[in-house]
């Protein structure tokens, strides 16, 4: 049974003509699935109603073809032919007592109409959002018209559908709507620009038509961004932000109030706490008495509790702490609180939709294989078989594979080489701004050592004459990769011999010894990974002292992580620590004190001092161990060893995502047949 400080969290909250069983709300988010996977879509979000939300919330959905936000994956309620997609959506929440909301969008000049060809729209001409040769044309007031049109047309669907909360959607600098709200968008002179209250006139009309289209059976959300973090140039929560509050306050009967942009909005835990959004939204439950949902990456039910407890919010607001474990109500509910599966922060769920794919956790490697390969995350099918199986290192895709099975019912013998768990999620989380990746490990500990089955050794460095000769009857090979320190990445494609000409420092090396393992002088870092790890051991290197150049091929610093919402904050932070940033430079020629670096497009040679020199390009597996057992192949019947499969980095080198990903897949593998492509091998 939960703890009393937690009942608060499951008290009903009346919003307008519907109720939700318990506060918890998982606001809308983009699942990289939408109307081109909806099973998928659909799947993942009823684990959710499942698992004990209140109100699960679909991803934003396209009302008109002229909000085509082709390719991505967005949903789609263009017209009557939409609805039964949506209904099997309601159907589904509601099968598990969870109320289903929908958040209705226009794009406008977010939409560049590349499906549907039609001219994007804005209150002013503008170019689209996205690097395209597209522009907006400013609506007159009978595209205006149509959109009130279309927009309660779409209300009137969401009705139909069977949705019970209908939302009207301002925000992300993604919208229509906010476009008309913002002045940097709205150049108007007619009555629907210049003065807020014109700016604001479409938005308040919009509501009204909303609410004009559903009557009294749904409720009506507003989702507004109050402050856009820009100071004067955007919308400030004690300006905007409070007048939009104070003049539309009791229209509708929700307020999900949120920062703007998408980055500010979803901050990875690099860059914010847990709450980060609490000081922005505390005003607008002082000027509604409408129920308020909030966001701020909220993990901890002490702090749910808290901020409800304070006045904050009505309702606790979560995308990826509903991601990374959608059963963290009924978890609550039922006093299992070390079951939780804490979101990381780490925005890899961001980079499905912005990678126009499937979205993937790093926490929680079912999202998205809801659908396609039936995975549950609570739920394994149990062995039809006693087992017993060995796993060769404890980073996330061996102890991933070990909870997985221990939970299927098998016997697991973890053994790990170094002195502590967690591999690599380890070894990152001591690095500037990743505290919160030990969680990947940490889950998964209390995971295994909660169970009978498992066997635990660490200071365990196995040989394949070991693993042969413990003669059980399967094996996981989970013994990770190492960064490479010879150049070979995405630019330099083969070793480059002229490193050896002076001091090269792996990021290994980096990750066990910190920064003193490094000569004093200046270093520099080369960065053909493109995720994250160059800029963490830039900071790193910075806040000791270094004088660091940062040396990339790609026009930007750690460029992958524009898909995980951290370019920007990254780049900021680097200059901000005065490191020096070489971009579109790839590496010509190394002598004991200097390189030579050169513009990847004419060629233009620059020598810059350096002391030592840190590649961060790719990895390789540490796959001796496998390339020897695999030498024996015909030795394993003899020791009465049946399979010996390698996963997670040791297998292919990847995200922590993946790793943990093929440490669940190998679980599900032992008995069942092969589901989704894995059938095609
Ligand atoms: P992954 O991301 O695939 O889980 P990691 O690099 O995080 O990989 O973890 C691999 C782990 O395997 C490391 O903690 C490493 O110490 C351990 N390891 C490597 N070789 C052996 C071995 N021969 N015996 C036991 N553990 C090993
Ligand atoms: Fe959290 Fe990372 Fe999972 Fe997203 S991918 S829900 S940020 S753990």
């Amino acid at each position: 049974m939960r703890e009393a400080r937690y009942d608060i969290l499951f008290e009903p909250v009346q919003i307008g003509p519907v109720k939700t069983r318990n506060r918890f709300y998982q606001v809308p988010h983009c699942t990289g699935m939408g109307h081109r996977y909806p099973e998928a879509d659909l799947a993942h979000k009823a684990v959710k109603a499942e698992g004990g939300w209140g109100v699960v919330s679909t991803q934003e959905v396209e009302i008109h073809p002229s909000s085509d936000l082709t390719p991505s994956n967005q949903g789609r309620l263009w017209d009557d032919s939409d609805i039964a997609r949506c209904r099997a959506f309601t159907d589904r929440i509601h099968a598990h007592g969870a109320l289903a909301a929908i958040e209705l969008v226009h794009g406008g000049a977010n939409a560049a109409n590349r499906l549907s060809r039609m001219p994007p729209l804005a209150p002013s001409h503008a170019l689209v959002t996205s690097d395209e040769p597209v522009q907006a044309r400013a609506m007159d007031k009978d595209d205006i018209h149509a959109f009130r049109r279309w927009h309660r047309d779409a209300a009137l669907r969401a009705k139909k559908a069977g949705f019970d909360i209908v939302y009207v959607y301002a925000g992300h600098d993604l919208t229509l709507l906010h476009h008309f709200l913002l002045a940097r968008h709205n150049h108007r002179t007619d009555e629907y620009g210049g003065s807020f209250e014109n700016r604001m006139r479409l938005f308040r009309e919009v509501v009204a038509d909303t609410r004009d289209a559903i009557g009294d059976s749904c409720a009506l959300a507003v989702r507004l961004a109050v402050d856009e973090l820009m100071g004067e140039a955007g919308f400030r929560h004690g300006a905007e932000g409070v007048d939009i509050v104070s003049a539309l306050a009791e229209e509708p009967d929700l307020w999900d109030v949120n920062l703007s942009s998408w980055e500010n909005d979803s901050q990875t835990a690099r860059f914010a706490q847990e709450g980060y959004q609490e000081d922005f939204i505390r005003f607008v439950k002082t000027l509604t008495t409408k129920p308020v949902v909030g966001v701020g990456r909220y993990t901890s039910p002490d702090t749910m509790a808290r901020i409800v407890r304070q006045g904050l919010v009505d309702l606790v607001g979560a995308a990826r702490a509903s991601i990374a474990d959608p059963f963290l109500p009924n978890k609550i509910r039922d006093g299992r609180i070390d079951d939780i599966r804490e979101c990381i922060g780490c925005n890899i769920c961001a980079s499905g939709d912005n990678t126009v794919t499937p979205m993937r956790c790093t926490q929680n490697p079912t999202v998205g294989e809801e659908a396609r390969k039936g995975w549950h995350p609570e739920v394994l099918p149990s062995l039809d078989r006693p087992a017993q199986i060995l796993i060769v290192g404890g980073g996330p895709a061996g102890l991933e594979a070990g909870r997985a099975l221990v939970q299927r019912g098998a016997s697991v013998i973890l053994a790990e080489a170094g002195d502590e768990w967690g591999g690599r999620v380890a070894r990152e989380s001591r690095l500037p701004g990743l505290a919160t990746w030990i969680r990947v490990r940490d889950w998964r500990m209390v995971q295994l050592k909660a169970s009978a089955q498992a066997e635990l050794y660490l200071g365990s460095r196995l040989t394949a004459d070991d693993i042969l000769s413990y003669g059980i009857a399967e094996v996981a090979i989970a013994t990770g990769a190492r960064w490479r320190t010879d150049g070979v990445g995405r630019w330099h494609r083969a070793p480059l011999p002229f490193l050896g000409a002076g001091v090269t420092v792996g990021v290994d090396r980096i990750l066990d010894d910190g920064p003193g393992c490094l000569p004093a002088g200046p270093v520099v870092i080369f960065d053909d990974d493109r995720y994250y790890m160059a800029s963490v051991v830039a900071e790193l290197l910075a806040a000791g002292g270094f004088d660091v150049t940062y040396i990339t091929p790609a026009p930007i610093v750690a460029a992958w992580t524009v898909n995980t919402l951290e370019q920007g904050r990254i780049q900021t932070r680097l200059m901000t620590m005065g490191v020096k940033i070489l971009a579109l430079s790839a590496l010509k020629a190394r002598d004991a004190e200097t390189l030579t670096c050169a513009c990847v497009y004419t060629g233009r040679e620059t020598t810059i001092a350096c002391a030592s020199f840190v590649p961060v390009t790719s990895r390789i597996p540490v796959d001796g161990l496998w390339s020897e057992l695999s030498a024996r192949r015909a030795e394993w019947p003899d020791f009465g060893i049946a399979r010996i499969e390698r996963i997670g980095d040791c297998l292919a080198p990847g995200i922590i995502a993946a790793a943990a990903y093929s440490g669940h897949q190998f679980s599900r593998s032992l008995d069942q047949p092969a589901a989704g492509f894995d059938a095609l091998r």
